[in-house]
């Protein structure tokens, strides 16, 4: 009998997504300069640009997909669905329309999904990066995806 949510172990080196739209890159790299010690603690990753432009100017190590125009989003809310990303900085621009906003939105969506951490700003990201809870191992519930839908109409009745 399967259960329509699983109990997952968000570990203490934490795999982190860092995204930022172009006009609210410079804003990212800002809030990054002062945590770089932080940061190489952890795993990191990006969507291509975001990632570059830090491998380049920083001295961190990162993974990267490909651009978010170019599916960069989608791959990042695939990681998150495969349970390798436990937090989500992610800067979107307030002010400009982007061509990939379903995607935005579908990453978004996908981090509540599966309960992500997300920071859409630099005090989000310290509130984050702050917690108590950022240096620990903690655990959280997600849906169950080896539950089918039957399963779960089941549990519900
Ligand atoms: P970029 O993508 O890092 O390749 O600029 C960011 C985004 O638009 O999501």
């Amino acid at each position: 009998m399967h259960t329509p949510y699983v109990k997952v172990l968000v570990p203490k080196k934490k795999r982190i997504a860092l995204v930022a739209h172009d006009d609210t890159k410079t804003e990212l790299f800002a809030w990054m300069y002062d945590k770089i010690d932080i940061l190489k603690k952890h795993s990191l990753c990006g969507t291509g640009t975001t990632s570059t432009i830090i491998r380049e100017n920083f001295d961190l190590e990162i993974k990267s997909y490909f651009s978010g125009p170019l599916g960069g989003d989608q791959q990042i809310g695939a990681a998150i669905a495969n349970g390798e990303i436990d937090i989500l900085i992610f800067f979107w621009d307030p002010m400009s329309a982007q061509p990939h906003d379903p995607d935005v939105k579908a990453l978004l969506r996908t981090a509540v999904l599966y309960d992500v951490p997300t920071a859409q700003s630099p005090t989000g990201a310290d509130f984050i990066f702050n917690s108590e809870l950022f240096d620990q191992e903690y655990y959280k519930y997600i849906p169950n995806t080896a539950v089918n839908v039957e399963e779960r109409v089941d549990q519900l009745s």
